[in-house]
């Protein structure tokens, strides 16, 4: 897109509060809404010619923007479209784009009865956010999942596919948050699910919410769902408690010796 055209596409002095699900932070210098692969090529152009920063904007359940605001460019991803590329027996391969709403997309495949992602029901975001962080909830993680992410490079300025032994994933990490923060925009994630398997009923809350009973993958993302709406964990406008942007907190990992202490 030429230099000026794409200055019509970018607004000024856009307010960041109402994007974040805590509703608090100042102002974007530059603003642009992303709708696909192109634009995002275009946006990191603009970027460079004028000097700016520039920060990828999801779902905002897990940003704080600073009262000040960002003197910089935002960009906020809107790609939509999931799609089912390939199926292996009972193996289901979908791409989902980084704009889909992820709870939308976790819904779509319970619906389906495509087992995998039925554990992370009700965690607000987008897709393109979930390997960042290596989004993870009640048994489950989004890296068991993943089979590549699509990205592009700013340092190579190019789209690059990264297979999930790429991504780095760790507990609430990937590269894409440490050793590569802020070089990959993700465009897109596709997912490995299981056509009619099992729900993962591993996490004590919910071996204790189904006492021994075997529940579908429907049940389980239901009671996923009413779990977190008891820790004001889903976020709900009418609930003043769930306007957060998430645990601040992690799970500590300790050896056995170091627990027994
Ligand atoms: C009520 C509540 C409950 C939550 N529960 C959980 C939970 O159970 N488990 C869990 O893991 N997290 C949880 N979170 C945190 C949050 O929902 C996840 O981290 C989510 O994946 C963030 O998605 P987002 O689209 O809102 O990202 P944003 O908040 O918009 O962005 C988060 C970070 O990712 C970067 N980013 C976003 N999209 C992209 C992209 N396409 N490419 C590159 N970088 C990108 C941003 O620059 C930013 O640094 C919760 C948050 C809230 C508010």
């Amino acid at each position: 897109m030429p230099l000026e055209t794409m200055k019509m596409k970018i607004q000024t002095d856009v307010p960041l509060a109402p994007l974040t699900t805590i509703k608090i932070g100042g102002r974007a210098r530059f603003f642009m809404t992303i709708d696909n692969h192109t634009e995002v090529a275009d946006a990191i152009n603009f970027a460079d010619a004028e000097g700016l920063d520039l920060f990828v904007l999801g779902g905002g359940s897990n940003v704080l923007i600073a009262d000040e605001g960002f003197d910089g460019l935002v960009v906020h991803l809107r790609m939509r479209g999931v799609s089912v590329i390939a199926k292996d027996g009972e193996k289901v391969f979908l791409r989902a784009a980084a704009g889909v709403d992820w709870d939308a997309f976790v819904a779509f495949c319970v619906e389906r009865h495509l087992a995998g992602i039925e554990c992370l029901s009700g965690i607000p975001g987008k897709v393109g956010a979930t390997p960042v962080q290596n989004v993870g909830a009640y048994g489950q993680e989004v890296s068991e999942t993943i089979v590549k992410v699509t990205a592009f490079d700013k340092w190579e300025k190019k789209v690059v596919e990264l297979k999930n032994d790429e991504c780095g994933f760790g507990y609430r990490s990937s590269i894409f948050n440490t050793v590569y923060r802020d070089r990959f925009i993700i465009l897109d994630v596709v997912f490995c699910l299981v056509e009619n398997g099992l729900p993962k009923i591993s996490y004590k809350d919910l071996i204790e919410f189904f006492d021994g009973s075997k529940p579908d993958l429907k049940k389980t993302r239901e009671a996923v769902i009413e779990i977190r709406r008891r820790k004001a964990m889903v976020i709900d406008e009418r609930d003043p408690n769930s306007r957060s942007c998430g645990s601040f907190f992690k799970n500590p990992i300790v050896t056995a010796n170091k627990l027994e202490e």
